[in-house]
């Protein structure tokens, strides 16, 4: 049965509840902003404009994960950052100290267990407990890997 399903505030929480019922359901979002996104939005001015919110995602859990994976449209426009190949799917650094957040083609996913060097390869093979010993007192340990323009990443631009 198609259900009227009001949703109050378009930020991130609403949108995703929207896109999650929207199928079978008219919905009506309700923002009392000029516009959508909430602490995501984006402000204007005559001279600039600026994200005023969140400047990126970490993704840990693996619906949210398959959530932000999922394709707007059919092109690629990105490439594997390990092999070069085109490729659009982003995926976590499965070690738990370093949490990258890359584009890795299935191929590379396969070859390196979904990390983005040899490194956190052999540290994510390691035992759960044995990882979390090799973090201790290491203050923030996402933070042990080196982020951004990490070398490893061959193909990343
Ligand atoms: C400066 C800044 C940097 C951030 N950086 C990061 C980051 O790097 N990584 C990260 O993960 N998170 C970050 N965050 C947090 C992240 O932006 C928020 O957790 C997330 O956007 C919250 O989404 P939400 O939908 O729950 O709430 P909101 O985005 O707050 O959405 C709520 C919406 O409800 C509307 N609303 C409220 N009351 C009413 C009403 N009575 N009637 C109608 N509409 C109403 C509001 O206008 C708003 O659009 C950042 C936040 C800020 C402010
Ligand atoms: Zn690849
Ligand atoms: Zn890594």
């Amino acid at each position: 049965m198609i259900q009227n399903i009001a949703i109050i505030g378009a930020g991130i929480s609403g949108l995703s509840a929207a896109r999650n019922l929207v199928e079978g359901n008219n919905i009506i979002l309700f923002d009392k902003s000029r516009g959508v996104g909430g602490r995501m939005s984006t402000r204007y001015s005559e001279a600039y404009e600026f994200d005023h919110g969140a400047q990126y995602f970490t993704a840990k859990d693996k619906r949210f994960k398959a959530l932000l994976s999922s394709k707007i449209s059919e092109d690629v426009i990105a490439n594997c950052h390990q092999c070069g190949e085109p490729c659009d799917e982003h995926v976590n650094c499965d070690n738990e100290a370093c949490h990258l957040l890359f584009i890795q083609c299935k191929s590379c996913q396969e070859k390196m267990n979904t990390c983005c060097s040899n490194a956190c390869k052999e540290i994510a093979a390691l035992p759960f407990e044995v990882q979390k010993e090799l973090r201790k007192g290491k203050g923030n340990s996402n933070k042990i890997f080196k982020k951004g323009r990490s070398e490893v990443l061959t193909f990343k631009k």
